[in-house]
């Protein structure tokens, strides 16, 4: 059983940008957002078995760094990444993937290349479903029933084919205009129309998108729009 975790914003106030990442009680997490350390303050993760990178925009990854107090604790973090993340991880963050006189204490990673096929997590089966944010392709993850997409602009129909029967998708949502690289409401909506999912939850979102109230009223049944602290069990 999963329990994610999702904060993206509190309702009903105008929405903030939120990109941090999901957390499941497997604590593997998807993406080390800018507010990473807030978000795990918030939560009771004590444990992180894995990180699931989507992509390499600093949105997903700058607070890779919050992530040594696990370090400290646990020793080497394993970091699921394509190899394009990986290299773009390894210029940004030079210092953590050091290998001659590394400063002691400097956060030390385990990291496995992905390509688009399934993989394991601690004997949890982890899907990658390739979506397209403009012309990069990201991953998103399927985990059983569960889903989470996100910086998806596009997404071909052999990758929608993996996400049939789902209990709960995430996926993102980046306001009412349309945006090049992300899918805003209108298309996000039709995308959970064709994948329908038993639940949908929106993330991804820009503080363009309105009001919590105000936009979920506009949301057809079972497409919530994501907000912080936001608890799913599965
Ligand atoms: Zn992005
Ligand atoms: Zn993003």
């Amino acid at each position: 059983m999963y329990r994610a975790k999702r904060t993206v914003h509190d309702r009903p106030r105008p929405q903030a940008p939120q990109t941090a990442p999901i957390i499941l009680t497997v604590y593997s997490l998807r993406d080390c957002g800018p507010d990473f350390r807030q978000q795990l303050l918030r939560t009771n993760c004590t444990k992180i078995d894995a990180v699931l990178f989507t992509h390499e925009h600093s949105d997903h990854t700058a607070g890779l760094d919050d992530l040594r107090p696990f370090y400290f604790r646990q020793g080497n973090l394993a970091v699921y990444a394509h190899k394009r993340v990986l290299d773009a991880l390894k210029k940004r963050f030079e210092y953590i993937f050091e290998t001659k006189n590394k400063y002691p204490g400097v956060l030390t990673l385990d990291t496995y290349t992905i390509e688009n096929q399934s993989f394991f997590i601690n004997n949890k089966k982890i899907i990658p479903v390739e979506v397209y944010h403009h012309k990069l392709p990201v991953f998103g993850f399927r985990i059983g029933n569960f889903a989470y997409i996100t910086d998806a602009k596009t997404i071909a129909k052999e990758e929608l084919d993996k996400l049939k029967n789902l209990d709960i998708l995430i996926i993102n949502a980046l306001r009412i205009e349309p945006h090049l690289s992300h899918l805003n409401l209108e298309e996000a909506i039709a995308v959970i129309q064709q994948i329908r999912p038993k639940k949908a939850y929106l993330t991804h979102i820009s503080h363009h998108m309105g009001f919590h109230d105000e936009v979920q009223a506009t949301l057809p049944e079972s497409i919530f729009l994501a907000y912080d602290q936001l608890e799913i069990t599965l």
